[in-house]
């Protein structure tokens, strides 16, 4: 079984996962990837910002493509949400939360992180996510909300620079706190100065329809948006990574090296659990670096380079 033996375990099956496993397979190796299915890829309705897609693609669909062309050279892609991973110094060993076992020479995690969400019920705050009046990434698609009413739910200093970041696409803006403000004098006047609304009063409740997302303040006061943009942060999926004994820095992510290389020989991680910028394209490139590097490492192993005091 594949499982038992593969060259290369890849947690996650998100953009970044999934261009690890082709990679891995291209070079020929056996390449099993684990994931929970909880890909924020999966939650996209319509990115169009992947390029070679002029018109959009879902995310659903992306992460359909890239699994077929992962598994159509020899990928192989399982369910399971996988709670321990482990190092001997030689194998690194992954159990799922049902107690499978699977091990392997490499490990790249590409786990992804959960977003800090507003709260709403599960299935009226997806449908608001498919209907795009609730939106959490200005990058992936502030373009497609040119000149609408919006709203920013932080009124920190990310809230501040989201809003900032949105005021290109539109001039009509309030920023919204999630509990109490908290900007700097300084802040709060490049804000205004630049005609963006500060509510005083906390955002006590929203509510989703079709076409707008209403966000009731303390004081009962009701305002509605065209779209919600809600700037709380987000929480990397690390678990794995720290239990391997990877550092996190101060937003919880890792190093930006570790798709290259982390102290751990044979250990690489891809995407959005990686400091930088949390897109697609740069999920893809995370995988493509991973897996290469992954790869190389293994013909190391196996003397299949040439020397490198080959007396040139
Ligand atoms: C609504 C929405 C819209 C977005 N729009 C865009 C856009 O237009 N353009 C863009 O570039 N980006 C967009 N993004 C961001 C994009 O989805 C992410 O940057 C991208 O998915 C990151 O890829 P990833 O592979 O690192 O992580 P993910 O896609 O999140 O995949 C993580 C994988 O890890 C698995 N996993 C995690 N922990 C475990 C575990 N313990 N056991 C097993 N499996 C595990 C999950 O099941 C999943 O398969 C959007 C995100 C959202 C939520």
């Amino acid at each position: 079984m594949i499982a038992e033996r593969a060259d290369c375990i890849v947690v996650g099956a998100g953009p970044a996962g999934l261009t690890a496993a082709l990679y891995m397979a291209r070079y020929r190796r056996r390449v099993l990837v684990l994931h929970d299915v909880s890909a924020r890829a999966l939650r996209i309705p319509l990115t169009h910002n992947a390029p070679g897609f002029p018109g959009g693609i879902s995310g659903p669909d992306l992460i359909a493509r890239m699994t077929r062309h992962a598994e159509s050279y020899g990928a192989s892609v399982r369910e399971a949400c996988i709670v321990k991973a482990m190092h001997d110094g030689e194998i690194f060993r992954v159990q799922s939360q049902t107690g499978e076992n699977w091990h392997a020479r490499t490990l790249i995690l590409a786990t992804g992180l959960h977003l800090n969400q507003i709260p709403l019920e599960h299935g009226v705050h997806e449908a608001a996510i498919r209907s795009g009046v609730l939106r959490y990434c200005p990058i992936c698609d502030a373009y497609e909300h040119t000149d609408r009413k919006i709203g920013v739910i932080g009124c920190d200093t990310q809230g501040g620079n989201e809003a900032m970041f949105l005021r290109r696409y539109t001039d009509d803006i309030t920023l919204i706190p999630c509990s109490y403000a908290d900007l700097s004098e300084r802040e709060r006047k490049s804000l205004t100065d630049a005609g963006i609304r500060i509510v005083r009063q906390a955002a006590a409740k929203c509510t989703a329809s079709g076409d707008s997302l209403s966000v009731e303040l303390a004081n009962g006061e009701r305002l509605i948006f065209d779209v919600v943009y809600p700037a709380l942060g987000v929480r990397p999926r690390t678990e794995l990574a720290e239990a391997l004994g990877l550092a996190t820095d101060d937003s919880g992510c890792l190093d930006p090296q570790t798709p290259f290389e982390t102290q751990i020989p044979g250990l690489y991680s891809a995407g959005d659990i990686v400091e930088g910028l949390d897109q697609i394209n740069v999920a893809i490139s995370h995988g493509a670096i991973a897996a290469t590097k992954a790869h190389n490492w293994l013909r190391e192993l196996d003397g299949e380079c040439l020397p490198t005091d080959a007396g040139h």
